[in-house]
């Protein structure tokens, strides 16, 4: 450990200065480097990390209220994994999206110069971490990991949740990579509110990823979009993930959809961005039962923090007192009977809540029954046949999932939904649930404005990279002076597009 607790002091505006500074300066030797020795420094993180796996659970379980097992173990199985996984994404040369045009004298719009493009890390990049993810999407995390992937430094504002973990794991992420090669400034880590804004300010960050609330997220973007030179700004915000079940699921496999429904939006105590917030039965369903059984079978768990404790109470206290609203299932908060009050005591832990409203119901006040209520609480929307089923998924919000429970012979009926549903969310499912979100090439994180700030991206996944890399095209460059992927003779032998052909 350090020998002093950097944590318990807000990072001083000068001492921003100097770490941007400092990543500003790794970033020009940054962008000499090549793919092959950015793998050797991400692998180099993922095995130093993972020596010290025992020691960041322990201390991730003292700092929130997740459990260590599965919870934290499996984050930090995938913690190293991306790590890999973003090495592994860097060797075939694809990320660079590497395109040659020869000159051509004879092209229809008139003579075309030799021009070739190719990507180019982006800059130093700023990184929110999250509070609910303390080691995937943190200070060695998800967004820090493609940051370095793509060539950039990351300068890391760690969250207040889990402060003590944020300088342990940054330690050991700064000693590994530069121990393997990589610049010093490659990473560095601010603590406290105002240096988050004070670096999202600084000339010198190129870029910002942010994973958080819908408030937080809206008022930094705006931040970044204020600068005098505005910079792209990745915010992954919050989502309410519709789960739409069609009469012929709830025929043929009926109690599996209750129970899979419950253990989705219960997982980690409902401190999931993809938890499935809106749950679209057919009236009639007759799931009651099997519902109530399957959240009467689940414990009661503690929520992450005080802050988000509070904002549980509060959110679950509109639903709850909505005039539409009634309770399926009854919570069972084990601390206090001032269930809903922000003032209840914090550590009390929160059985799951069911709530129920009517289509009609949801039509007529969508605004406030369409919320991400971050904890575990889910509300099901009861729908009278295709036409209104459509009506409500017209007024949601896009978010970043959506889920289908449907049978085969809902062919038609689905085909007639998938147009909206696409247009809703980045991520479609089919007869499974949100929650779980894998890591891999086809995966897409995302969705259009309140889900992210940037739809056309996914925050996670390896196309997670395309966020810090900018497009350069060269024109009519000699071959000794292109970098070499954009070389004739293609020294890397990356994948490229020449004169059009693959
Ligand atoms: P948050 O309040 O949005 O904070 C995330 C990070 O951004 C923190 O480091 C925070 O700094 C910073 N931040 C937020 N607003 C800021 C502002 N106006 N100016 C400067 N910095 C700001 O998220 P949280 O603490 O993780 O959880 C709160 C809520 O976020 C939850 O109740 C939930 O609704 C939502 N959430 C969503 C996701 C998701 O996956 N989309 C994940 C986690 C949480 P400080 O903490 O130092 O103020």
């Amino acid at each position: 450990m350090t020998a002093q607790a950097p944590w318990t002091e807000e990072t001083s505006a000068s001492e921003v200065d100097r770490i941007v500074a400092a990543a500003v300066e790794a970033a020009r030797h940054l962008a000499q480097s090549t793919p092959a020795e950015r793998v050797g420094w991400l692998d180099a993180a993922a095995d130093a990390l993972e020596k010290v796996s025992e020691e960041l659970v322990a201390l991730a379980a003292k700092e929130t209220h997740l459990p260590e097992q599965p919870r934290l173990r499996g984050e930090m199985v995938r913690t190293v994994f991306q790590l890999r996984l973003f090495a592994q994404a860097l060797t075939d040369g694809e990320f660079l999206r590497a395109a040659v045009d020869h000159a051509e004298p004879a092209w229809p719009m008139g003579p075309r110069p030799d021009i070739r493009r190719m990507t180019v890390p982006i800059g130093p990049v700023l990184v929110f971490t999250a509070s609910n993810f303390p080691l995937t999407l943190s200070v060695a995390g998800h967004d820090t990991a493609a940051a370095l992937a793509a060539g950039c430094p990351a300068v890391i504002k760690a969250h207040p949740g889990h402060p003590e973990l944020s300088a342990r794991t940054f330690e050991v992420l700064a000693q590994a990579l530069t121990e393997a090669g990589a610049p010093e400034g490659i990473v560095g880590i601010v603590y406290g509110v105002e240096s988050g804004v004070t670096a999202l300010r600084h000339p010198g960050i190129a870029a910002a990823a942010f994973t958080g609330s819908e408030a937080g997220g809206r008022a930094l973007f705006d931040i970044a979009n204020a600068r005098p030179r505005p910079i792209p700004f990745y915010g992954e915000l919050g989502s309410v993930n519709p789960v739409v079940v069609t009469e012929a699921a709830i025929a043929a496999r009926g109690a599996d959809i209750a129970t899979g429904y419950v253990g989705s939006f219960t997982l980690g105590a409902g401190q999931f961005c993809t938890k499935p917030g809106l749950l679209l039965l057919p009236k009639g369903h007759g799931l009651e039962e099997q519902l109530r059984a399957a959240v009467a079978s689940t414990g009661a768990q503690q929520l992450l923090n005080d802050r988000i404790a509070a904002g549980f109470r509060a959110g679950l206290s509109r639903l709850v007192e909505h005039s539409s609203v009634t309770e399926l299932t009854h919570p069972a908060d084990s601390a206090s009977s001032e269930r809903y009050t922000p003032e209840a005591n914090s550590a009390a832990a929160f059985g799951p809540t069911l709530l129920s409203v009517s289509a009609d119901a949801f039509l007529a006040d969508t605004e406030s029954l369409d919320v991400e209520c971050f904890g575990p609480v889910s509300l099901i929307v009861e729908y009278d046949g295709p036409q209104q089923l459509r009506a409500v998924l017209d007024k949601l919000e896009p978010g970043l999932t959506a889920t289908l429970h449907a049978e085969e012979s809902d062919a038609d009926q689905v085909r007639a939904l998938l147009p909206t549903l696409t247009a809703l969310s980045g991520r479609l499912i089919w007869n499974g649930w949100p929650t779980g979100i894998t890591l891999s090439w086809a995966q897409q994180h995302g969705g259009p404005y309140p889900a992210t700030t940037t739809p056309q991206f996914t925050s996670m996944g390896t196309a997670a990279i395309d966020r810090f890399l900018r497009p350069v095209a060269w024109q009519g460059f000699p071959e000794a002076l292109l970098p070499e992927p954009l070389q004739d003779a293609n020294p890397w032998g990356v994948p490229r597009r020449v004169d059009g052909q693959r």
